[in-house]
């Protein structure tokens, strides 16, 4: 339910944003304005300043700037209805009852039901694993991984009775109806009355805000699979979650850094070696939404992998997407086979402090790495390192940093920086995204980019699509594989076809046709796809306008590196300015609705 623009600006009125700021920043008055050391990029002198009279605030150093909202997110790492809600409720502003009669009435109530349950029944799991008799063996094994109760408190640990219908008979009491527990996720979907997770260690899956909005489920016996996470759902949707955020919120902000582990044993052992910025994704690799909610609340990221290939190559990958979300990166390589909770089970607190400790600028460790797997002495080695380590250069926003790395690799390599630069250029580096088609040797291997989910969830649901297509241009899209399907789907459209069959002849990727049919068969896309297409489409879009922004932001350090500007270059920057304040404009537009999607 969005916020009327007339509150938003009563609380403006009410609100005095030198105070604000005051909070998190010591301000000096200089002439109508306030200046002090910038917040958001460390720096010796002051180049942050506030406007009391424009109730906004701007720094020339990093060019961060907005309103006492966006001040607010930024620095607490808020939404925007949060912020909102937060100075509406200091300026004694009253905001308009969330759900007011509409048609997302519906939704909203049958979300806060399921919240409202999962925090019972994480409750009653919490319950039993700390007091009920049935725990005994959970309980010896979380001691025996050192997981002691009070950090078992802190996430809410628990334990799901080994009896299949327990859980069922359980809510039943409690007056939940059979056909919204069937809808819970909570049960298998052969039999509603079986609990999905009996006989398990249970993990609340909790929210940046803290409410339980899925679960994960780890066996104790050697049962198959040893963990089981609650079925995607709007309200369950892995990409965007971090496994303990909500406690980590805290202490990612003050230490300006969070380190992203593989498992939830992992973030509780940290914790319990008394690091507490730690979070994990629900086993799917770092996403751009990840990054994105990260980048809110700090400017480093640590990521702590295991050192065999796949943990590299995982760290590869979300190194490049975090230097693109302009966040610095830095790896932290444990022992081949070990994660962070063996090595606190082994060695203890210190043990894991120190390796924690030790992290690697990613870049350095990107080079290693290249070189050690082939023999960079060898023209071909050289080639090989070059492909693993340009995309990761090309994700580089900074052209001074660009220039660095590119002098860097020359000198490792030990090869002309010339020749280095010559083929970086002609290779045209590829985009991020399709970094690991570059192996050599493989088949092309179909990534799932955020592009192609997109429109493989298109195909799925047609009637999608004019709200795709209206919202996207084909150029806002990265993925070739989704500008295909893309095209596809304009042609059907064009000549009102309907049939799939028809749709997927027009791809001429057997890869991708193969890939496409075998997503349309699994169970991923038969539930509406409404969120995730719309979640998508904002992103990419957000994605696209940040893309035109830096290339204008180049265009013009280019114009303005010259000597005294003619009257034709003034005319092509004034014309550049022109595009930057429309896309700045378009941009604040999708952060509304974006930042919207957090308060569902
Ligand atoms: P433990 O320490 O309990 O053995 P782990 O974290 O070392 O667990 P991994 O196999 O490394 O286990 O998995 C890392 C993460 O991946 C898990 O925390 C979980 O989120 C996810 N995961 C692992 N296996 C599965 C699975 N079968 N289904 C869903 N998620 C899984
Ligand atoms: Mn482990």
């Amino acid at each position: 339910m969005p916020i009327p623009d007339s509150t938003i600006e009563e609380i403006e009125r009410r609100i005095d944003i030198v105070e604000v700021v005051s909070r998190y920043v010591v301000l000096q008055r200089r002439g109508n304005r306030y200046l002090g050391l910038c917040p958001f990029h460390s720096e010796k002198t002051p180049s942050f300043s506030v406007s009391p009279d424009r109730n906004a605030f701007y720094c020339f150093g990093c060019q961060k700037g907005g309103s006492v909202f966006s001040f607010l997110m930024e620095v607490d790492g808020l939404s925007f209805p949060e912020a909102v809600e937060q100075l509406a409720q200091q300026a004694g502003v009253a905001l308009p009852e969330r759900g007011v009669a509409s048609e997302h009435d519906a939704v909203a109530k049958r979300r806060a039901a399921l919240k409202e349950l999962y925090r019972r029944v994480a409750g009653s799991f919490c319950h039993i694993l700390e007091n009920s008799s049935k725990a005994a063996a959970a309980r010896e094994y979380l001691q025996r991984r050192a997981i002691e109760p009070a950090l078992r408190e802190r996430f809410g640990i628990g334990y799901s009775p080994d009896s299949p219908n327990w859980l069922y008979h359980f809510l039943r009491g409690k007056g939940y109806s059979c056909a919204f527990l069937a809808e819970t996720g909570l049960f298998t979907s052969r039999n509603p009355e079986r609990s999905l997770f009996q006989g398990r260690i249970i993990f609340p899956i909790r929210n940046p805000r803290g409410d339980v909005v899925g679960f994960g489920g780890r066996s104790i016996d050697g049962r198959d699979p040893k963990y089981l996470n609650s079925p995607e759902s709007p309200m369950f949707t892995k990409r965007e979650l971090l496994f303990g955020l909500d406690v980590a919120k805290e202490s990612v902000r003050r230490e300006r850094r969070v380190f992203v582990v593989e498992g939830y044993t992992d973030v509780l052992a940290c914790h319990a070696a008394g690091v507490n910025n730690v979070v994990a994704p629900l086993g799917t690799a770092v996403t751009e939404h990840h990054t994105r909610l990260l980048r809110r609340l700090c400017d480093t990221v640590t990521l702590v992998f295991d050192s065999d290939t796949a943990g590299q190559e995982a760290a590869r990958r979300a190194a490049m997407l975090l230097e693109t979300a302009e966040l610095k990166t830095a790896v932290c390589e444990l022992p081949e086979g070990s994660d962070p909770a063996e090595i606190f089970e082994e060695g203890g607190s210190k043990e894991l402090e120190n390796r924690l400790s030790c992290s690697k600028d990613v870049f350095t460790f990107l080079v290693s790495r290249s070189l050690r797997r082939v023999d960079s002495g060898t023209p071909d080695g050289k080639e090989f390192a070059m492909k693993e380590v340009f995309p990761y250069i090309e994700a580089v926003r900074s052209e001074v940093k660009r220039d660095a790395y590119l002098r860097q690799f020359a000198d490792t390599l030990g090869v002309e920086l010339q020749s280095l630069v010559q083929d970086y250029q002609r290779r045209g580096a590829p985009r991020v995204h399709r970094a690991s088609q570059d192996a050599p040797g493989e088949p092309a291997e179909v990534i799932i980019t955020t592009d192609l989910f997109l429109m493989v969830a298109v195909v799925a649901n047609r009637d999608q699509f004019t709200f795709v297509r209206r919202m996207l241009d084909i150029d806002d899209l990265r993925d070739k594989n989704a500008v295909t399907l893309f095209l596809a789907l304009e042609e059907s459209y064009r000549r009102e076809e309907r049939a799939l069959e028809l749709l997927i002849e027009r791809i001429d990727s057997p890869d991708l046709r193969r890939v496409v049919v075998e997503k349309l068969s699994s169970d991923e896309f038969a539930l509406n796809q409404e969120r995730a297409v719309y979640d998508a489409v904002l992103n990419i879009k957000e994605r696209s306008y940040r893309q035109q922004q830096r290339e204008i932001e180049s265009r013009l350090r280019r114009l303005g590196a010259g000597t005294v500007a003619g009257d034709d270059t003034q005319y092509q920057i004034d014309e550049l300015l022109e595009q930057k304040m429309y896309l700045d404009k378009e941009l604040n537009k999708l952060k509304v609705l974006i930042d919207d999607r957090f308060t569902e």
